[in-house]
């Protein structure tokens, strides 16, 4: 498969489209546009669609809420985040853990239901989860600080790797990854796992209970070190959209094997121009500029 810097449309249909959510299918509460007639129209034509985040301040039947309102309405376990992917972690690697969890509800609930023990107690934290926590606080790194330097029992492991989420407007919100960094940074620990995207974990989530060959998957999203990069280890067909946290000038100075296999301006230009046709579908603008925040 080719790799390419500039515009482009599918040049086939794939088995199974796993999709990234934020700065992808949406932008705040918004559909990007052509995202609603794409994954109808896939739906019509037997294809599976995956929908994936590395958001954990949602869980997935938040998640199923939202794509519902926005007009897309999923079964739940069709959609897998980090919320999942954690709380597999822990129960695979460190399944006699206590752990304390920087983050937001959904995760300490998905947490609680998977009968994971959890402390704020420095003395008796055996893994330290750093997520995206709007909710952050100098007490919760200070916990973290005496739970892996002080008492030098935890492990740091992190839901995702991403530096910001994507807001309308080309604005955005710190992530998981300034989390992380605050807390290597005053303990000089470093974070040994990371169960988001690029991770295979979550591409494993997403197929599970579906018979499929990776070279009929395609990996579509708008950002390169996760998404793509994800979809690229793993030998799967990669669609980088412009609609996100990639801009077109990002992608000058790459190295070609961090590239994907396309580059769309709007999404459902991951039909072929054939599909188009048969579908009568023309360039309209879709839903407009999104303008409201996640
Ligand atoms: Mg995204």
């Amino acid at each position: 498969m080719t790799e390419s810097r500039g515009l482009g449309v599918a040049a086939r249909l794939y088995d199974v489209y796993l999709f990234d959510m934020d700065g992808t299918i949406y932008l705040g509460d918004e559909l990007l546009p052509g995202a609603g007639r794409l994954v109808r129209a896939l739906r019509e034509r037997g294809r599976a669609v995956r929908f994936l985040s590395n958001n954990p301040t949602k869980d997935p039947e938040q998640y199923a809420e939202k794509l519902a309102a926005l007009g897309l309405p999923t079964p739940v376990d069709e959609i897998v985040n980090t919320v999942v992917t954690m709380t597999r972690w822990l129960l695979d690697n460190a399944p006699d853990a206590v752990v304390y969890p920087i983050s937001e509800p959904p995760l300490v609930r998905a947490l609680e239901r998977a009968g994971i023990r959890m402390s704020g107690d420095p003395a008796e934290i055996d893994v330290v989860v750093a997520s995206y926590d709007r909710s952050f606080t100098y007490q919760k790194l200070q916990t973290a600080f005496d739970a892996i330097w002080f008492h030098k029992r935890a492990r740091l492991v992190a839901t995702n790797p991403d530096r910001f989420c994507p807001f309308p407007g080309g604005r955005g919100e710190p992530d998981c990854a300034a989390i992380v960094a605050a807390i290597e940074a005053c303990t000089g620990v470093r974070c040994e796992a990371n169960v988001g995207k690029p991770n295979p974990a979550m591409l494993h989530a997403a197929l599970a209970g579906l018979e499929v060959d990776l070279g009929d998957c395609v990996i579509v999203g708008d950002r390169l070190s996760t998404d793509i990069r994800m979809g690229l280890d793993a030998g799967a067909a990669t669609a980088l959209v412009l609609t996100g946290a990639t801009k077109a000038e990002d992608l000058e100075s790459l190295p070609a094997s961090d590239l994907a296999n396309l580059v769309l301006d709007r999404i459902d230009r991951l039909l072929p121009p054939q599909v188009w046709k048969e579908l009568d579908w023309k360039e309209e603008p879709g839903p407009g500029s999104p303008t409201r925040n996640c």
